[in-house]
């Protein structure tokens, strides 16, 4: 499949890897919007947060209950932000669904 993610999961394009398990990875953004900006990706494809649904929504929990040690590992230790850009009007622009975790500075109210 032509997914960038998908490549980066099964090794074909490096990344700068935070965390693996069997279900899913956490990389630095090539494009960091602040001092630390990582991904939170599942390892299957789902395209956006429009496709969760109670068939594969464990794999989104799973996520959730280990961004906390995924911050902390990152030396998040003052807050961070959780975003996730879902289809066309969000901006996606990669279509496998991910959770940017962002912080490490003061961010400002809003980010893009
Ligand atoms: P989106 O706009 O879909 O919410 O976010 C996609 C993110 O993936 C962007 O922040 C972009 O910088 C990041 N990204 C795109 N291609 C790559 C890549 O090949 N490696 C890494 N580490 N990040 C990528
Ligand atoms: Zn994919």
């Amino acid at each position: 499949m032509d997914c960038i993610f998908c490549k980066i999961i099964n090794g074909e394009i490096p990344s700068n890897k935070l965390y693996e398990d069997e279900k899913i990875i956490a990389f630095h953004d090539i494009n960091p919007e602040a001092k630390v900006h990582f991904l939170v990706v599942p390892k299957e494809h789902i395209c956006c947060a429009d496709k969760i649904d109670s068939t594969n929504s464990q794999i989104i929990a799973h996520i959730f209950e280990l961004i906390p040690a995924l911050a902390k590992k990152a030396g998040l230790e003052n807050g961070y932000r959780i975003i996730n850009n879902c289809g066309e009007d969000a901006c996606q622009s990669v279509p496998h669904i991910h959770f940017h975790i962002i912080g490490g500075e003061k961010l400002p109210e809003h980010i893009k």
